[in-house]
């Protein structure tokens, strides 16, 4: 979604002009947002990608210990 070009400061004190929701720094390729509202949403965006991501290394370990590991150890 295209938006009005806006210039954004980021958290390093670069400025740049953005005509998207979120975008990269161009000095310190930190992510800057269009919005406030933007930049609250993608930190909780964020948190809910570690979540997922811990999730299924959680669920990877759980079937790689009862299918890899139980059976080796009956033996
Ligand atoms: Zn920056």
């Amino acid at each position: 979604m295209r938006l009005k070009p806006k210039e954004v400061t980021c958290e390093c004190g670069h400025t740049s002009v953005i005509d998207r929701d979120t975008d990269w720094c161009t000095k310190c390729c930190n992510r800057i947002f269009y919005t406030e509202k933007g930049r609250r949403y993608g930190k909780i965006n964020t948190f809910y990608m570690y979540v997922v991501a811990g999730g299924v290394i959680c669920f990877l370990t759980y079937v790689f210990v009862e299918l890899i590991l139980t059976p080796t150890l009956k033996f």
